[in-house]
């Protein structure tokens, strides 16, 4: 099971969105200015998204 978490206080959402554009899967969406997961069983475990968030707002686990 794949565990995405978002930091909100920390993400800047729609002002970055970086992980959104690199994310290969369309895990991640912008609804409204906020970044939410959608279709978690996609994800890949690529790690993309942690490596470009420029505020380590994003955390992938395997679990
Ligand atoms: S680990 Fe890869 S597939 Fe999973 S949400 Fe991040 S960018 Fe998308």
């Amino acid at each position: 099971m794949v565990k995405i978490t978002i930091d909100h206080d920390n993400c800047d959402g729609a002002d970055c969105a970086e992980c959104v554009d690199v994310c290969p899967m369309e895990v991640l969406i912008l609804e409204g200015d906020k970044i939410v997961v959608q279709n978690k069983e996609d994800c890949s475990l690529c790690e993309v998204c942690m490596d470009v968030c420029p505020n380590e707002a994003i955390k992938v686990e395997d679990e």
